[in-house]
C-alpha cells in the first residue's frame, strides 16, 4: 500500500517499482483520510504515514515524504511543498515564481528532496532519501509530471515537466530514493 493522496506520486512510485516486480496500490484515494504532516521532518512525516496505514491495514506500506528547497528563500517551501500558500500546486508554482521575480539566475538555485519509508506489520522499518539539483525556471514549462515540475530545471537546461517519465523515473529524488530503499529492504529481509 502507498501512504498518498498524491496521484502524480503514486503513478511515480508505481512505475519505478514495477522493474522490481513490486506494485503500490495508494491507500487512502476515495477514503478521504488525511494523516496529519505535523513531524518537523520529511523522515517524521514519511514515518507516521506508513504507520498509519500498517495500522489500519495490516499490510506493509511505503510512504514518501517530499519537497522542494529554495536556496533564495532559505529553504522554502521545503516540509511545507504541498500546501505552501494553499493546496492548488499551480497557486504554489506562482508563489516561488513571485517571490523569486528578482532574483537571477545563477541565485535560483533549489533542489528536491524525497524521504520515503517501508513499514511492515512486523514492525520493521526501512528508510531513504534522495536529492535532485536544479535551479528554479523564470516562466512554467512542460506539462509532464506534478507538483513544480513546469519551474524546477534540470541539469540539461529543461525543466522536468519537459522530461518524459522514463527519464524523470530514471534519476528523479524519489527514484534516487526508492532505489536505496529496496537495496536496504532486500538486504534486510534477506530477500
Ligand atoms: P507531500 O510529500 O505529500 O507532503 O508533498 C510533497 C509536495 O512536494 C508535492 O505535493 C509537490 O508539491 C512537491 N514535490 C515533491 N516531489 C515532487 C516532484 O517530483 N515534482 C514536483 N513537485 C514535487
Amino acid at each position: 500500500m502507498l501512504a498518498s493522496r498524491n496521484a502524480g506520486k503514486a503513478r511515480e512510485v508505481d512505475a519505478m517499482l514495477a522493474a522490481y516486480g513490486i506494485h503500490v496500490v495508494p491507500a487512502f484515494v476515495g477514503a478521504g483520510v488525511v494523516v496529519p504532516e505535523t513531524g518537523s521532518s520529511y523522515l517524521e512525516n514519511a514515518i507516521a504515514k506508513a504507520r498509519f496505514v500498517v495500522e489500519q491495514r495490516s499490510q506493509p506500506a511505503l510512504a514518501d515524504d517530499s519537497g522542494i528547497e529554495v536556496d533564495a528563500l532559505s529553504g522554502a517551501p521545503g516540509l511545507y511543498s504541498a500546501r505552501y500558500v494553499g493546496d492548488d500546486p499551480w497557486n504554489n508554482v506562482e508563489a516561488v515564481l513571485v517571490q523569486l521575480l528578482e532574483v537571477p539566475w545563477p541565485a535560483r538555485t533549489a533542489r528536491m528532496r524525497a524521504v520515503v519509508v517501508l513499514a511492515t506489520p512486523g514492525g520493521r522499518l526501512y528508510s531513504a532519501e534522495g536529492v535532485i539539483e536544479g535551479h528554479i525556471g523564470m516562466v512554467p514549462r512542460g506539462t509532464n509530471g506534478f507538483g513544480y515540475d513546469p519551474i524546477f530545471v534540470g541539469p540539461d537546461g529543461r525543466t522536468l515537466a519537459e522530461w518524459s517519465t522514463d527519464e524523470k523515473n530514471a534519476v528523479s529524488h524519489r527514484a534516487q530514493a526508492l532505489r536505496q530503499l529496496v537495496a536496504e529492504w532486500r538486504a534486510g529481509e534477506g530477500a
